[in-house]
């Protein structure tokens, strides 16, 4: 009989409960033991939504993050602070976010300022994670507290529990040598620590041991392959059985060394990583469990569960008890529950299944599989039913949106002149001295303008208040900017309340979820759009704003667009369409909004691609397909214009050395970037490539209420032109100011000018 698992659970709660306690705790304003109380519920309430399962994960939960749970499981807790002598949790929050100084000296801390764990992207989700530190030095030491601990709540509940930990190859990969030190060097000793760890579980009943290796994934070199076999041969002896679980991906290439471990099962995701499943069956040992991740953890759409099963019953009959099902990876990255939406429109919601009714798809497979495709009969017809209505649905099919895309020719991606032709005359136009400076689009979200808009949108404020409210404060931040003497202004983005929800919500094809919240970092969570249908621009989107605020100046007023790239990675996107698709259709739509702001007047044009990056396969090998059609897709976006229309694009914080060939096809006139935190070393990459365009490396950096002094920024300058000629360099912050105080960007900005002036008097 199948064996049907989950490999992990949302944990910020349906309301996000979670999110909400740690905030409060944080703040001084509930105790330590009512977040504790809450954890508990939480898990209880999750396990109680997995009941029905033959195992169910326990561990998954974390108050922060599940990798700094492991570092803690294993003793590897960053030098700086151990010895603290408070709550484990309180040292466990003190990793996690930090403690300045300051704070200690009020008397929140007990001692000095610690710094946060660095913070990463896990894998390619907008999960992040806190980067495990290592050096030569490091030891380790089993801390079981935590996990024994849920055990032991689990098997009070009559949990059917399997642990969920991370394996130590993953942990190892994850991690980051400090003092560039082989990571691999301390192998030996972390898995005597795993080998403590699976034998404490052994003694405590545990059967089954979910072991996470998502590096298996990606490309491993040889000693990274052989590793994996020396680790998973020291744990033979222990007396669980390991289930080791890969997803995000296919195994590809380390098929053989997945199914050569020397465990008791394996999981793959049967989504990413369908090719894996014919050649493992051939590749496992006879009474090895092959799980299989049938339901897609990562997106927000309703399974096709016929045609699953159409694939899955002669597996089934030829596996019988060796199959397990499950999700193709932890429901972590899906929203939790799809009923509690009340405001999408019912046939939309229709196609949808969040992280329960992802578990009731796998409940009807399980029962097909079990007891025939008749005993669910009207769960399957259900299903099809939707599916079918989807299919057929006009709200997702344009046929004048799909020629568009299929008229698409280079013609579309090519601007009329090489650049040093539209530079010219792009000069002669706006007659910008040398350093030129900008900002890179918002100003501060004041208390004002999210009233004016949580006002505007329960209805209290009508369209025409609300207009004007906005109104106002475009023309304070044009003020203020002209007062400064920057050179090219732009609105402000007091109307935007996210870069990609403001756009989806004025393109067709797009819809909003009220509680759709997935974990991004610690109490930190977002709402994905969900990109539902052929995408379409009903009318224009930002002509109006930027055309007001361009009305109250002279001075060149920069218009603000999200790019294509950047709105698809941060979107639930189509599964039935590749992504290039879906993007290719954005690119069409913020196209026509480029063309409508030159038609306006405006000169200057940013479209911000903040998440290129983000969109990046895991394996290296398929990079060049990414690149190929995001960069079209951009190029799509922004060439439509008139050479003497100029282009700005923006990108945070980036590695740019491994893309840089990328970047520079793209081809905008102007590019900003994050940079201040690298002393300008970022730059490198574009010098290296003699990148010829023109560089915006960002001089203020907008995570820290830090001004930087004019000195400052004339050093960073000073060490942007020495790796970029100072016709091409722009001076502006790192990224959009919206998260700060006007009290800090004033003076902030009022230096960067002065900076401006004295480097123009240098020159
Ligand atoms: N134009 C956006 C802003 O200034 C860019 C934000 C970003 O890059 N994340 O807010
Ligand atoms: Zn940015």
């Amino acid at each position: 009989m199948t064996i049907v698992h989950n490999l992990g659970f949302p944990r910020i709660g349906a309301r996000r409960e979670l999110k909400f306690a740690l905030e409060s705790y944080w703040k001084g304003d509930s105790s330590r033991d009512a977040l504790k109380q809450l954890g508990a519920e939480l898990r209880q309430r999750h396990w109680q939504d997995q009941a029905g399962l033959d195992l169910v994960p326990v561990g998954d939960f974390a108050f922060y993050d599940q990798v700094l749970d492991m570092s803690f499981t294993l003793g590897n807790l960053p030098q700086r602070v151990s010895g603290f002598r408070g709550e484990q949790l309180d040292n466990y929050f003190r990793v996690a976010r930090g403690r300045s100084a300051h704070a200690a000296e009020a008397g929140h801390g007990c001692c000095d300022g610690v710094a946060a764990g660095e913070m990463t992207k896990w894998f390619d989700t907008n999960y992040h994670y806190i980067v495990p530190e290592l050096s030569a030095a490091s030891a380790f030491a089993l801390d079981p507290t935590r996990l024994l601990e849920q055990l032991a709540e689990a098997a009070a509940q009559g949990v059917k529990a399997k642990p969920v930990i991370i394996g130590p190859l993953t942990y190892l990969a994850l991690g980051k040598a400090k003092d560039h030190s082989d990571k691999l060097a301390l192998l030996p000793q972390l898995v005597a620590v795993y080998v403590q760890l699976l034998d404490t579980l052994a003694a405590h009943g545990v059967e089954w041991v979910q072991i996470d290796e998502p590096i298996l994934v990606t490309e491993l070199d040889a000693a990274w392959r052989q590793a994996f076999t020396l680790a998973y041969e020291r744990f033979k002896p222990c007396r669980v059985k390991l289930l080791v679980a890969s997803y995000f991906g296919s195994l590809l290439e380390n098929r053989a060394l997945a199914a050569g471990l020397p465990v008791a099962g394996l999981h793959i995701d049967a989504i990413n990583g369908a090719d894996d499943i014919a050649p493992l069956l051939a590749l496992l040992p006879a009474d090895s469990v092959l799980s299989l991740g049938v339901i897609n953890g990562r997106n927000i759409w309703k399974t096709d569960l016929a045609a699953v099963l159409d694939w899955l019953e002669p597996l089934a009959a030829r596996l019988g008890e060796r199959l397990w099902i499950a999700p193709s990876c932890s429901l972590l990255h899906v929203p939790v529950d799809l009923d509690s939406e009340l405001t999408l429109d019912a046939e939309l919601a229709s196609w949808l299944a969040f992280a329960l009714q992802k578990l009731d798809e796998l409940r009807v497979l399980a029962g097909a599989l079990r007891g025939g495709r008749a005993s669910v009969r009207d769960e399957l017809a259900a299903n099809q039913a939707a599916l079918a209505a989807r299919r057929a649905s006009p709200r997702v099919n344009k046929p004048a949106v799909r020629q568009a895309i299929a008229r698409i020719d280079a013609s579309l991606g090519q601007r009329k002149s090489p650049y040093p032709v539209r530079a010219a005359r792009q000069a002669a136009l706006l007659n910008l001295p040398l350093y030129p400076t900008t900002t890179i689009g918002s100003f501060p979200q004041t208390a004002e303008i999210r009233r004016a808009r949580s006002a505007y949108k329960v209805g209290t404020l009508d369209a025409a208040a609300y207009t004007v409210a906005m109104r106002e404060e475009i023309a304070r931040s044009v003020r203020e900017q002209e007062a400064l003497g920057l050179d090219v202004l732009v609105h402000g983005e007091a109307e935007r309340n996210d870069m990609v929800e403001y756009f989806g919500e004025q393109l067709d094809g797009y819809a909003f979820s009220q509680f759709g919240w997935v974990q991004s970092y610690g109490s930190r969570c977002v709402k994905p759009p969900i990109l539902f249908g052929d995408i379409s621009r009903p009318k224009a989107m930002t002509v109006a704003w930027i055309g007001y605020a361009q009305s109250l100046t002279s001075k060149p007023m920069k218009g603000m667009l999200t790019g294509p790239v950047t709105i698809l990675n941060w979107s639930f996107v189509r599964d039935d369409q590749p992504r290039s698709d879906s993007c290719k259709q954005l690119a069409l739509a913020i196209r026509a909004e480029v063309q409508d702001l030159e038609q306006a007047g405006v000169r200057v044009i940013q479209i911000d691609e903040a998440a290129l990056r983000e969109g990046l396969p895991l394996r290296k090998a398929e990079w060049r397909h990414y690149l190929d059609w995001a960069v079209e897709s951009f190029r799509i976006t922004a060439n439509g214009v008139d050479d003497a229309t100029q282009i700005h694009t923006h990108m945070c914080y980036s590695e740019f050395n491994d893309i840089i060939a990328s970047i520079a096809s793209m081809d905008a006139d102007v590019i900003t970037i994050e940079t201040s935190r690298s002393d300008m070393e970022l730059l490198d990459a574009f010098d290296h490539f003699n990148y010829p365009n023109q560089i915006g490396p960002g001089v203020y950096d907008i995570h820290s209420p830090n001004i930087p002094s004019e000195a400052d920024i004339v050093h960073l300058m000073q060490r942007a032109a020495e790796r970029i000629p100072a016709q091409r360099l722009w001076i502006n912050p790192d990224c959009g100011l919206k998260t700060r105080q006007w009290s800090e960007v004033l003076p902030a900005l009022r230096n960067m000018v002065a900076a401006a002036k004295t480097l123009r008097a240098r020159a």
